[in-house]
């Protein structure tokens, strides 16, 4: 009861067996960064991210023989900060727990199946506000996410577009961040994902894709608010190549269908390859299970 008032957070990041056997995580920076952000949000104690980063390796060399070895699979680290002060009342804690859950995951598409989703955009639900919390990973953002979830399987859906603002602008997608490649308005070919101000969470995956989408420099990259009534015209004027989600569990996952004011927008996805989501899986399980030091790779 104490906890679940004074505040739980946590995070979420993958550790990789390389072909050479040797256990790399993937830029665990990032999100040891996003946790003591999110601590210090909560007023939770705060605590040394280069010691917590040394305490998960040494977890993970421990239980070095539960890291899977097979085509796609990884550790998932779990790590949680929850305030459990034994005490009532609201204000800040002085005592928490900090744990971590280490989990093997088997391949997310198996047989390099890319199964992409459907989406419900219903503007009804609201997932974050500017001046809110939707940009740090709290606990108590995701318990309101399920019964909206279990709403868009009710309507035929796999997962939440979440909407935001009068204009219905795209946010996120269940709990991955969004981006869309296609020709904008002005003939550019870009990929474009919203920025991040306050209501989207900081991917380390979405980080990623726009860091390699740069690095090739063959199309725009941008982040930039988008809203249904341009994806729509888009769509109805042919110019949307791929829509998907970007999070440390998927990776990247197409997105073939949205349900949207009663329609069944239809979105060319696996139409288009999808080439850019299997490049972006490709050069991802390259740095991730390649046995060459890549920076964004910290041996355990
Ligand atoms: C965790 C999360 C993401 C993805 O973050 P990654 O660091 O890429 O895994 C995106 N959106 C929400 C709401 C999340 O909770």
């Amino acid at each position: 009861m104490a906890a679940a008032a004074r505040g739980q957070l946590f995070e979420g990041l993958k550790a990789f067996k390389g072909k050479d056997q040797q256990v790399r995580l993937f830029r665990p920076w990032l999100n040891m960064e996003r946790m003591l952000r999110s601590a210090g949000r909560l007023c939770l104690p705060s605590f040394d991210k280069v010691e917590l980063l040394e305490c998960i390796r040494r977890l993970i060399q421990v239980d070095k023989d539960w890291v899977p070895d097979g085509a796609g699979t990884s550790l998932y680290v779990r790590p949680v900060l929850i305030g459990n002060e034994p005490s009532l009342g609201v204000g800040g804690v002085t005592q928490a727990l900090l744990y971590v859950i280490l989990c093997p995951v088997g391949s997310y598409f198996p047989g390099d199946s890319l199964t992409p989703v459907s989406l419900l955009a219903d503007p009804t639900f609201i997932r974050a506000w500017i001046g809110g919390v939707g940009d740090y990973k709290l606990g108590g953002n995701y318990g309101p996410t399920v019964f909206v979830q279990r709403e868009a399987q009710r309507q035929g859906c796999e997962q939440v577009l979440w909407l935001y603002g009068p204009e219905h602008q795209l946010t996120e997608v269940g709990t991955m961040n969004i981006f869309i490649y296609w020709t904008h308005e002005d003939g550019v070919l870009e990929l474009v994902t919203p920025p991040l101000d306050g209501v989207i969470l900081p991917g380390v995956i979405r980080q990623s894709l726009l860091d390699l989408a740069r690095s090739w420099g063959e199309f725009r990259v941008v982040e930039r608010q988008v809203t249904m009534r341009e994806l729509r015209r888009a769509l109805q004027e042919s110019r949307v190549r791929e829509v998907f989600g970007s999070g440390t569990a998927c990776q990247v996952c197409p997105v073939h269908q949205i349900l949207y004011e009663g329609q069944h927008l239809h979105i060319p996805t696996m139409e288009n390859g999808p080439e850019l989501v299997l490049r972006f899986q490709k050069d991802l399980k390259a740095i991730q299970y390649g046995t060459s030091a890549h920076e964004w790779m910290l041996p355990v």
